[in-house]
Protein backbone atom coordinates (compact mmCIF):
# COMPACT_ATOMS: atom_id res chain seq x y z
CA UNK A 1 0.00 0.00 0.00
CA UNK A 2 1.22 3.25 -0.55
CA UNK A 3 2.19 5.82 2.36
CA UNK A 4 -0.01 8.14 3.36
CA UNK A 5 0.12 11.68 2.08
CA UNK A 6 -1.73 12.86 5.55
CA UNK A 7 -0.26 16.14 6.51
CA UNK A 8 -0.67 17.04 9.79
CA UNK A 9 -1.74 20.39 11.54
CA UNK A 10 -1.39 21.97 14.87
CA UNK A 11 -4.28 21.71 17.00
CA UNK A 12 -2.72 24.58 19.46
CA UNK A 13 -5.23 27.31 17.47
CA UNK A 14 -8.17 25.97 16.62
CA UNK A 15 -9.53 27.02 13.36
CA UNK A 16 -13.08 28.76 13.46
CA UNK A 17 -15.92 28.42 11.21
CA UNK A 18 -16.08 31.56 8.66
CA UNK A 19 -19.62 32.62 7.31
CA UNK A 20 -20.38 34.85 4.45
CA UNK A 21 -21.54 38.57 5.78
CA UNK A 22 -25.11 38.33 7.09
CA UNK A 23 -28.19 39.86 4.55
CA UNK A 24 -27.68 43.21 7.08
CA UNK A 25 -24.08 43.70 6.19
CA UNK A 26 -24.69 42.75 2.59
CA UNK A 27 -27.54 45.03 2.68
CA UNK A 28 -25.11 48.18 4.32
CA UNK A 29 -22.37 47.55 2.53
CA UNK A 30 -24.00 47.59 -1.45
CA UNK A 31 -26.74 49.75 -0.71
CA UNK A 32 -29.73 47.85 -1.43
CA UNK A 33 -32.81 46.63 0.19
CA UNK A 34 -32.37 43.75 3.15
CA UNK A 35 -35.22 42.13 1.17
CA UNK A 36 -33.05 41.89 -1.84
CA UNK A 37 -30.67 39.96 -0.12
CA UNK A 38 -30.82 36.57 -1.12
CA UNK A 39 -28.43 33.70 0.26
CA UNK A 40 -26.82 31.35 -2.68
CA UNK A 41 -23.96 30.20 0.24
CA UNK A 42 -25.99 27.73 3.04
CA UNK A 43 -27.12 25.35 1.39
CA UNK A 44 -30.83 25.82 1.98
CA UNK A 45 -34.29 25.21 0.95
CA UNK A 46 -35.78 28.70 0.37
CA UNK A 47 -38.84 28.37 1.86
CA UNK A 48 -39.97 26.08 4.72
CA UNK A 49 -42.72 23.58 4.26
CA UNK A 50 -46.52 24.60 4.56
CA UNK A 51 -47.06 22.61 7.63
CA UNK A 52 -44.06 24.00 9.76
CA UNK A 53 -45.57 27.23 8.89
CA UNK A 54 -48.62 26.15 10.20
CA UNK A 55 -47.97 24.49 13.21
CA UNK A 56 -45.71 27.57 13.86
CA UNK A 57 -48.21 29.80 13.68
CA UNK A 58 -51.10 28.33 14.94
CA UNK A 59 -49.39 25.79 17.54
CA UNK A 60 -50.95 25.50 20.71
CA UNK A 61 -47.99 25.45 22.84
CA UNK A 62 -49.74 26.86 25.59
CA UNK A 63 -47.99 25.80 28.83
CA UNK A 64 -45.34 23.86 27.08
CA UNK A 65 -43.60 27.12 26.06
CA UNK A 66 -42.43 27.98 29.99
CA UNK A 67 -41.54 24.16 30.57
CA UNK A 68 -38.44 22.07 28.87
CA UNK A 69 -39.01 19.52 26.26
CA UNK A 70 -39.33 16.11 26.89
CA UNK A 71 -35.99 14.96 28.22
CA UNK A 72 -35.73 12.51 25.99
CA UNK A 73 -37.22 13.78 22.91
CA UNK A 74 -38.88 10.47 22.80
CA UNK A 75 -41.95 11.19 19.94
CA UNK A 76 -38.80 13.15 17.71
CA UNK A 77 -36.84 10.20 18.17
CA UNK A 78 -39.69 7.82 17.33
CA UNK A 79 -40.24 9.44 14.01
CA UNK A 80 -36.51 9.46 13.31
CA UNK A 81 -36.33 5.87 13.81
CA UNK A 82 -39.39 5.34 11.71
CA UNK A 83 -38.04 7.75 9.04
CA UNK A 84 -34.33 6.46 9.06
CA UNK A 85 -35.22 2.96 9.86
CA UNK A 86 -33.29 1.92 12.76
CA UNK A 87 -34.44 1.16 16.20
CA UNK A 88 -35.74 4.38 19.29
CA UNK A 89 -32.63 3.15 20.67
CA UNK A 90 -30.56 3.94 17.59
CA UNK A 91 -30.78 7.53 17.38
CA UNK A 92 -29.70 10.41 19.50
CA UNK A 93 -30.94 14.18 19.13
CA UNK A 94 -28.99 17.17 19.07
CA UNK A 95 -29.29 21.25 17.61
CA UNK A 96 -28.86 20.35 14.22
CA UNK A 97 -25.86 18.20 12.15
CA UNK A 98 -23.45 20.22 13.93
CA UNK A 99 -24.34 19.56 17.58
CA UNK A 100 -23.95 16.35 16.35
CA UNK A 101 -20.34 16.37 14.52
CA UNK A 102 -19.42 18.37 18.18
CA UNK A 103 -20.65 15.52 20.75
CA UNK A 104 -19.32 13.01 18.41
CA UNK A 105 -15.75 14.76 18.55
CA UNK A 106 -16.34 14.57 22.79
CA UNK A 107 -17.48 11.38 22.92
CA UNK A 108 -14.81 9.68 20.38
CA UNK A 109 -11.47 11.69 20.31
CA UNK A 110 -9.37 12.60 23.36
CA UNK A 111 -6.51 15.29 23.34
CA UNK A 112 -3.76 14.46 21.61
CA UNK A 113 -6.20 11.70 19.54
CA UNK A 114 -5.98 12.10 15.75
CA UNK A 115 -9.13 12.25 13.12
CA UNK A 116 -8.76 11.80 9.27
CA UNK A 117 -10.35 14.33 7.12
CA UNK A 118 -10.57 13.21 3.32
CA UNK A 119 -9.92 17.25 2.14
CA UNK A 120 -12.20 19.40 1.20
CA UNK A 121 -14.98 18.58 3.13
CA UNK A 122 -17.67 20.22 5.32
CA UNK A 123 -15.25 22.44 7.63
CA UNK A 124 -16.51 21.34 11.06
CA UNK A 125 -14.76 18.60 11.06
CA UNK A 126 -11.60 20.53 11.08
CA UNK A 127 -12.87 22.94 13.53
CA UNK A 128 -13.97 20.18 16.29
CA UNK A 129 -11.24 18.34 16.13
CA UNK A 130 -8.98 20.83 16.61
CA UNK A 131 -11.15 22.51 19.63
CA UNK A 132 -10.27 18.88 20.92
CA UNK A 133 -6.59 19.39 20.94
CA UNK A 134 -6.27 16.76 18.13
CA UNK A 135 -5.02 16.14 15.38
CA UNK A 136 -5.99 16.76 12.06
CA UNK A 137 -5.16 13.90 9.02
CA UNK A 138 -5.80 15.62 5.99
CA UNK A 139 -5.95 13.25 2.92
CA UNK A 140 -6.61 15.26 -0.29
CA UNK A 141 -9.96 13.84 -2.24
CA UNK A 142 -9.15 13.14 -5.81
CA UNK A 143 -10.08 15.59 -8.49
CA UNK A 144 -12.73 17.02 -9.99
CA UNK A 145 -12.49 14.41 -13.19
CA UNK A 146 -13.04 11.40 -10.65
CA UNK A 147 -15.72 13.02 -9.03
CA UNK A 148 -13.39 14.35 -6.23
CA UNK A 149 -13.76 11.00 -4.44
CA UNK A 150 -11.82 10.04 -1.22
CA UNK A 151 -8.43 8.58 -1.73
CA UNK A 152 -9.88 5.15 -0.18
CA UNK A 153 -6.16 3.24 0.39
CA UNK A 154 -4.83 7.01 1.54
CA UNK A 155 -7.76 7.23 4.10
CA UNK A 156 -7.23 3.92 5.19
CA UNK A 157 -3.65 4.11 5.87
CA UNK A 158 -4.65 6.94 7.74
CA UNK A 159 -6.88 6.13 9.80
CA UNK A 160 -4.46 3.68 11.13
CA UNK A 161 -4.48 4.43 15.11
CA UNK A 162 -6.62 7.19 14.34
CA UNK A 163 -9.55 7.79 16.87
CA UNK A 164 -12.02 9.11 14.30
CA UNK A 165 -12.61 9.21 10.20
CA UNK A 166 -14.65 11.92 8.78
CA UNK A 167 -16.47 11.19 5.88
CA UNK A 168 -19.85 12.63 4.32
CA UNK A 169 -21.62 11.77 0.95
CA UNK A 170 -22.32 13.58 -0.88
CA UNK A 171 -19.80 15.69 0.09
CA UNK A 172 -20.24 19.24 0.85
CA UNK A 173 -18.56 21.57 -0.67
CA UNK A 174 -17.79 18.72 -4.21
CA UNK A 175 -21.69 17.96 -4.47
CA UNK A 176 -21.16 14.26 -5.71
CA UNK A 177 -21.37 11.11 -3.06
CA UNK A 178 -18.72 8.42 -3.18
CA UNK A 179 -18.67 5.80 -5.52
CA UNK A 180 -20.74 2.77 -5.08
CA UNK A 181 -18.38 0.44 -2.87
CA UNK A 182 -15.89 3.51 -1.70
CA UNK A 183 -17.35 3.39 1.39
CA UNK A 184 -17.20 -0.46 2.18
CA UNK A 185 -14.38 -1.06 0.90
CA UNK A 186 -13.08 1.46 3.82
CA UNK A 187 -15.15 0.15 6.40
CA UNK A 188 -13.60 -3.48 5.48
CA UNK A 189 -9.70 -2.08 5.30
CA UNK A 190 -10.30 -0.43 8.54
CA UNK A 191 -11.37 -3.35 10.67
CA UNK A 192 -8.69 -5.69 8.88
CA UNK A 193 -6.07 -3.32 9.62
CA UNK A 194 -6.74 -2.27 13.44
CA UNK A 195 -7.47 -6.70 13.81
CA UNK A 196 -4.11 -7.13 12.49
CA UNK A 197 -2.46 -4.55 14.89
CA UNK A 198 -5.20 -5.79 17.93
CA UNK A 199 -6.34 -2.08 18.55
CA UNK A 200 -9.96 -0.77 18.21
CA UNK A 201 -10.65 0.40 14.43
CA UNK A 202 -11.71 3.88 14.48
CA UNK A 203 -15.17 5.33 14.78
CA UNK A 204 -16.32 5.93 10.93
CA UNK A 205 -18.82 9.10 10.96
CA UNK A 206 -20.60 9.47 7.71
CA UNK A 207 -22.48 12.64 7.32
CA UNK A 208 -25.59 12.20 5.33
CA UNK A 209 -26.96 15.75 5.33
CA UNK A 210 -27.52 15.52 1.44
CA UNK A 211 -28.52 12.19 1.36
CA UNK A 212 -32.38 12.77 0.49
CA UNK A 213 -31.44 14.38 -2.76
CA UNK A 214 -29.78 10.39 -3.51
CA UNK A 215 -32.45 8.86 -1.75
CA UNK A 216 -30.33 6.27 -0.16
CA UNK A 217 -28.22 5.90 2.65
CA UNK A 218 -25.71 3.85 4.02
CA UNK A 219 -26.84 3.34 7.61
CA UNK A 220 -27.01 -0.14 7.31
CA UNK A 221 -23.17 0.13 7.18
CA UNK A 222 -23.49 -0.16 11.25
CA UNK A 223 -24.61 -3.92 11.37
CA UNK A 224 -21.24 -5.22 9.79
CA UNK A 225 -19.06 -1.85 11.23
CA UNK A 226 -20.06 -1.32 15.14
CA UNK A 227 -18.09 1.75 15.39
CA UNK A 228 -20.17 3.20 12.40
CA UNK A 229 -22.43 6.54 13.08
CA UNK A 230 -24.19 8.23 10.12
CA UNK A 231 -25.86 12.02 10.46
CA UNK A 232 -28.94 13.51 9.45
CA UNK A 233 -30.40 16.38 9.60
CA UNK A 234 -34.02 18.66 9.01
CA UNK A 235 -32.04 22.04 7.44
CA UNK A 236 -31.46 20.01 4.09
CA UNK A 237 -34.10 18.40 2.09
CA UNK A 238 -36.73 19.37 4.55
CA UNK A 239 -35.88 22.91 4.31
CA UNK A 240 -36.05 23.64 8.26
CA UNK A 241 -32.97 25.10 8.86
CA UNK A 242 -33.90 27.38 11.22
CA UNK A 243 -35.53 24.74 13.62
CA UNK A 244 -31.85 23.47 13.84
CA UNK A 245 -32.79 19.51 14.32
CA UNK A 246 -30.29 17.11 13.77
CA UNK A 247 -29.84 13.57 14.85
CA UNK A 248 -27.32 10.70 14.78
CA UNK A 249 -27.83 6.87 14.17
CA UNK A 250 -25.71 4.26 15.40
CA UNK A 251 -25.77 1.06 17.14
CA UNK A 252 -27.08 1.61 20.80
CA UNK A 253 -23.65 1.03 22.53
CA UNK A 254 -22.27 3.93 20.41
CA UNK A 255 -25.48 6.07 20.81
CA UNK A 256 -25.07 5.12 24.58
CA UNK A 257 -21.53 6.29 24.83
CA UNK A 258 -22.61 9.91 23.15
CA UNK A 259 -25.05 10.35 25.32
CA UNK A 260 -23.92 11.57 28.45
CA UNK A 261 -22.33 14.48 26.18
CA UNK A 262 -25.74 15.41 25.21
CA UNK A 263 -26.78 19.16 27.03
CA UNK A 264 -30.31 18.52 28.58
CA UNK A 265 -32.62 20.55 26.32
CA UNK A 266 -30.99 21.93 23.52
CA UNK A 267 -33.87 21.69 20.91
CA UNK A 268 -36.50 23.99 21.87
CA UNK A 269 -40.45 22.69 22.03
CA UNK A 270 -41.31 24.26 18.72
CA UNK A 271 -38.28 22.30 17.43
CA UNK A 272 -39.19 19.00 18.31
CA UNK A 273 -43.04 19.41 17.36
CA UNK A 274 -42.70 20.67 13.53
CA UNK A 275 -39.65 18.33 13.18
CA UNK A 276 -41.62 15.25 14.86
CA UNK A 277 -44.66 16.26 12.21
CA UNK A 278 -42.06 16.95 9.19
CA UNK A 279 -40.46 14.01 9.51
CA UNK A 280 -43.71 11.68 9.28
CA UNK A 281 -45.64 13.03 6.29
CA UNK A 282 -43.86 12.02 3.16
CA UNK A 283 -45.45 14.99 0.99
CA UNK A 284 -43.12 17.55 2.73
CA UNK A 285 -39.94 15.88 1.43
CA UNK A 286 -41.72 14.88 -1.82
CA UNK A 287 -42.54 18.33 -2.74
CA UNK A 288 -38.45 20.20 -1.85
CA UNK A 289 -36.99 17.33 -3.91
CA UNK A 290 -38.89 18.08 -6.79
CA UNK A 291 -38.64 21.59 -6.67
CA UNK A 292 -34.12 21.27 -6.10
CA UNK A 293 -34.05 18.77 -9.04
CA UNK A 294 -35.91 20.75 -11.38
CA UNK A 295 -34.42 24.02 -10.23
CA UNK A 296 -31.06 22.56 -10.09
CA UNK A 297 -30.93 21.61 -13.81
CA UNK A 298 -32.33 24.32 -14.88
CA UNK A 299 -29.87 27.03 -12.99
CA UNK A 300 -27.04 24.66 -13.82
CA UNK A 301 -27.86 24.56 -17.97
CA UNK A 302 -28.67 28.98 -17.42
CA UNK A 303 -25.62 29.30 -15.71
CA UNK A 304 -23.30 26.75 -18.49
CA UNK A 305 -24.75 29.41 -21.16
CA UNK A 306 -23.17 32.14 -19.71
CA UNK A 307 -19.89 30.51 -20.07
CA UNK A 308 -19.77 29.27 -16.39
CA UNK A 309 -17.89 26.06 -15.59
CA UNK A 310 -20.64 24.27 -13.59
CA UNK A 311 -19.75 20.53 -12.11
CA UNK A 312 -22.44 17.78 -11.99
CA UNK A 313 -24.25 17.71 -8.78
CA UNK A 314 -26.54 15.45 -6.94
CA UNK A 315 -27.30 17.83 -4.01
CA UNK A 316 -29.18 21.41 -3.92
CA UNK A 317 -26.04 23.42 -4.62
CA UNK A 318 -23.35 23.67 -7.55
CA UNK A 319 -20.27 23.91 -7.06
CA UNK A 320 -18.69 26.39 -10.05
CA UNK A 321 -15.20 26.34 -11.33
CA UNK A 322 -13.37 30.02 -12.27
CA UNK A 323 -10.44 28.83 -12.98
CA UNK A 324 -8.20 31.00 -10.29
CA UNK A 325 -8.71 32.72 -6.86
CA UNK A 326 -8.98 35.87 -8.27
CA UNK A 327 -11.31 35.24 -11.33
CA UNK A 328 -13.96 33.59 -8.50
CA UNK A 329 -13.29 36.97 -6.30
CA UNK A 330 -14.14 39.59 -8.95
CA UNK A 331 -17.25 37.27 -10.14
CA UNK A 332 -18.69 37.12 -6.24
CA UNK A 333 -17.86 40.66 -5.56
CA UNK A 334 -20.67 40.85 -8.96
CA UNK A 335 -22.73 38.88 -7.08
CA UNK A 336 -22.47 40.67 -4.14
CA UNK A 337 -23.37 43.89 -5.44
CA UNK A 338 -26.25 42.62 -6.96
CA UNK A 339 -27.62 41.11 -3.34
CA UNK A 340 -26.71 37.66 -4.17
CA UNK A 341 -24.02 35.84 -1.90
CA UNK A 342 -22.56 33.27 -2.85
CA UNK A 343 -20.09 30.56 -1.02
CA UNK A 344 -16.50 31.27 -1.03
CA UNK A 345 -13.68 29.75 -0.37
CA UNK A 346 -10.67 31.24 1.74
CA UNK A 347 -7.03 31.73 0.09
CA UNK A 348 -5.16 28.76 0.57
CA UNK A 349 -8.34 26.49 0.10
CA UNK A 350 -8.26 23.79 -2.50
CA UNK A 351 -11.34 25.21 -4.07
CA UNK A 352 -10.24 29.24 -3.83
CA UNK A 353 -11.32 29.02 -7.18
CA UNK A 354 -14.69 28.24 -7.18
CA UNK A 355 -17.22 29.52 -5.43
CA UNK A 356 -20.45 27.59 -4.45
CA UNK A 357 -24.22 28.48 -4.90
CA UNK A 358 -27.23 27.14 -3.39
CA UNK A 359 -29.93 25.90 -5.61
CA UNK A 360 -32.70 28.60 -4.34
CA UNK A 361 -36.81 29.35 -5.80
CA UNK A 362 -37.03 30.18 -9.08
CA UNK A 363 -37.50 33.81 -8.47
CA UNK A 364 -33.69 34.02 -7.14
CA UNK A 365 -32.52 31.63 -9.45
CA UNK A 366 -33.49 34.10 -12.23
CA UNK A 367 -31.53 37.11 -10.60
CA UNK A 368 -28.86 34.50 -10.56
CA UNK A 369 -29.12 33.80 -13.62
CA UNK A 370 -29.15 37.61 -14.93
CA UNK A 371 -26.37 38.59 -13.07
CA UNK A 372 -24.13 35.57 -14.60
CA UNK A 373 -25.54 36.60 -18.35
CA UNK A 374 -24.78 40.71 -17.09
CA UNK A 375 -21.03 39.26 -15.92
CA UNK A 376 -19.43 39.76 -19.47
CA UNK A 377 -21.25 43.08 -20.24
CA UNK A 378 -20.06 44.90 -16.47
CA UNK A 379 -17.02 43.99 -17.20
CA UNK A 380 -16.52 45.72 -20.58
N1 LIG B 1 -23.04 18.62 7.61
C1 LIG B 1 -22.94 19.11 6.38
C2 LIG B 1 -22.25 18.30 5.35
C3 LIG B 1 -23.45 20.38 6.08
O1 LIG B 1 -23.33 20.87 4.83
C4 LIG B 1 -24.09 21.12 7.08
C5 LIG B 1 -24.69 22.50 6.83
N2 LIG B 1 -24.03 23.31 6.01
C6 LIG B 1 -24.17 20.57 8.35
C7 LIG B 1 -23.66 19.32 8.58
C8 LIG B 1 -24.82 21.31 9.48
O2 LIG B 1 -26.20 21.12 9.42
P1 LIG B 1 -27.19 21.56 10.57
O3 LIG B 1 -27.95 22.72 10.04
O4 LIG B 1 -28.07 20.36 10.77
O5 LIG B 1 -26.38 21.89 11.78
Amino acid sequence: MSPTPATFSSPTAPSSYAWEATDEQVAARYGIPLAEVARFDLNTSPSPPELAVRLLAGGDYGRQLSEYPPSDYRRLVEAAASRYGVGADEVLVGAGADEIIDLIAKAFLPPGGAAVIPTPSYAMYLVDTEQRGATVRSVPRLGAADGFAMDVAAVRAAGRGANIVWLCSPNNPTGLPEPDGAIEALLHGLLVDATESGVEPPAVVLDEAYAEFVGQSLVDLRVGYPRFIVIRTASKAYALAGLRVGFALARPEIIARMAPYRPPGSVSVPSVAIVTEALLDDAVLAENLERVVRERARLASALGSSGWSVGPSVTNFLLVDFGTPAHAGVVAEHLLRRGLVPRTFGRGHPLAHCLRITVRDIDENDRLIEAAGSFGEARS
